[in-house]
C-alpha cells in the first residue's frame, strides 16, 4: 500500500550518506567539554548565523527555552504572535521554566509589524509585567510556512532595540525561509540577539537543534542546558548528521517548496477540502487545507486518509496540514493527490457520508 507521511518534515530518515557521516564522526564527551564534532558544528552554526557562539541542543523547544531562561526573569513578559510555536507547542514552558507571561499579537500569516509590537509594550510602573523579549518565528508554522521579508525583520529588530527588548528568532525552519526568501541565514541572524535553528525538520536529521548568540549568552545557555537535562555525551554522532545536512540539504529545500505547490495544484477544486492559499502563493513546504464541516472533524478525515496510506496532521478542528520533505518526491506527491481525491470523492457522494 502507499505510505506517504506528510504530517511533518520531522519524519525523515537519515540518508545513506548521512549515516556514513555519522559512522565516521570523531567522538568525545561533550559534557566533559571534548566533543570535537559537536564543537565543529557549534562553530559552523555560529558562523552561519553571524553570531559569536552557538550551542547544540536536543530540540528546538530547548533552544527557544534556553534563550528565554537566559534573558528573562520571573515576572517578565515576552511579545510574540498569538499563533507562535512557543505559545502552542512548548507546554507553557516560558511560564513553567522561566516564570514568564506572553503577550500574543495578531497579524497576517504569523507576521506582525513594529507598530503591533509597540502597542504590546508595557509601561514602566509597578503594576505592569516587564516587557523583556520579542520573538519572531521564521518560517511561521501555524501561519502557513510564512517567510518574514528581510526588511520587516530589520524594522522589527530596530524597534526591539529602541524598546530595549531582546530580539529572538525561532528559526526552526530558517533554512526554508532563506532558500525561498532569497536571503542568507546570516542576514537574519545578525539582526537578532539570539536565534534557534532545527536540523530535525527540513534538513533531514534524526535529532538536533541549535541556539546562537553572544559568548556570554551561550555560556549561560550551556549551564541551563545541563540544568534542563540536555547535556549530551557522544552527541557528535548527531552533530555529524547536522554538519552533513548543512552542507548537503539546504539548497535542495527548493524541491520541497516546489512539491508543496505541486501538491496544492493537485487538490485545487477537490470537493470537501479548500486550500487556504492558492498554489502559487504557498511560500515554503507547508500546505494547509480547510475541511468541509460535512465531512466531520479534520482528525476524522486524517484517519480516513491514513487508512489509504497518506498521513496529514490536524492543526485545528477543520484544518489539516501537509508538509513536504526529503523523503517525498514528486511521484509520491502525485500518489498522495490521487489517494486524497479518491477518499474525498467517496466521502462527498450523497450516500458516502463518512461514518464513525
Ligand atoms: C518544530 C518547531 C520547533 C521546535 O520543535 P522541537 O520538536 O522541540 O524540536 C520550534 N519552533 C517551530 C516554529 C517549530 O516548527
Amino acid at each position: 500500500m502507499t505510505s506517504i507521511d506528510l504530517r511533518s518534515d520531522t519524519v525523515t530518515r537519515p540518508t545513506a550518506a548521512m549515516w556514513e557521516a555519522m559512522r565516521r564522526a570523531e567522538l568525545g564527551d561533550d559534557v566533559l567539554g571534548d566533543e570535537p564534532t559537536v564543537s565543529a558544528l557549534e562553530s559552523k552554526v555560529a558562523a552561519l548565523l553571524g553570531h559569536e557562539a552557538a550551542l547544540f541542543t536536543p530540540s528546538g523547544t530547548m533552544a527557544n527555552q534556553l534563550a528565554i531562561r537566559c534573558v528573562c526573569e520571573a515576572g517578565d513578559e515576552i511579545i510574540a504572535h498569538r499563533e507562535s510555536h512557543i505559545i502552542h507547542y512548548e507546554t507553557a514552558a516560558p511560564a513553567a521554566l522561566s516564570g514568564c507571561a506572553i503577550a500574543g499579537l495578531d497579524g497576517p500569516g504569523g507576521l506582525f509589524d513594529p507598530e503591533e509590537m509597540r502597542r504590546a509594550l508595557r509601561g514602566r510602573d509597578i503594576h505592569s509585567p516587564r516587557s523583556r523579549m520579542v520573538v519572531a518565528e521564521n518560517t511561521h508554522n501555524r501561519g502557513g510556512g510564512t517567510i518574514w521579508p528581510l526588511e520587516q525583520l530589520q524594522e522589527l529588530s530596530r524597534a526591539a532595540r529602541s524598546a530595549e527588548l531582546h530580539f529572538h528568532v525561532d528559526g526552526a525552519r530558517l533554512a526554508n525561509a532563506s532558500v525561498a526568501g532569497g536571503y542568507a541565514m546570516r542576514d537574519v541572524g545578525t539582526l537578532t540577539d539570539s536565534i534557534s535553528i532545527c536540523f530535525s525538520k527540513g534538513l533531514g536529521c534524526p535529532v538536533g537543534s541549535a541556539l546562537a548568540g553572544s559568548h556570554d549568552l551561550i555560556t549561560r545557555a550551556r549551564r541551563f542546558r545541563k540544568m534542563f537535562g540536555g547535556g549530551m555525551r557522544q552527541s557528535g554522532l548527531l552533530a555529524a548528521a547536522a554538519i552533513w545536512a548543512l552542507d548537503h540539504h539546504v539548497d535542495r529545500l527548493a524541491h520541497d517548496h516546489a512539491n508543496a505547490r505541486r501538491f496544492a495544484r493537485g487538490l485545487v477544486g477537490t470537493p470537501g477540502v479548500e486550500l487556504e492559499l492558492a498554489p502559487d502563493a504557498i511560500p515554503t513546504n507547508m500546505v494547509f487545507l480547510r475541511v468541509a464541516p460535512a465531512l466531520g472533524a479534520a482528525s476524522h478525515l486524517a484517519a480516513r486518509l491514513a487508512d489509504r496510506g497518506v498521513r496529514l496532521i490536524p492543526m485545528g478542528p477543520q484544518r489539516l496540514r501537509a508538509v513536504t520533505h526529503l523523503d517525498v518526491d514528486a511521484h509520491a506527491i502525485d500518489e498522495a493527490i490521487a489517494a486524497i481525491r479518491s477518499v474525498l470523492d467517496e466521502a462527498m457522494r450523497p450516500s458516502g457520508t463518512i461514518r464513525r
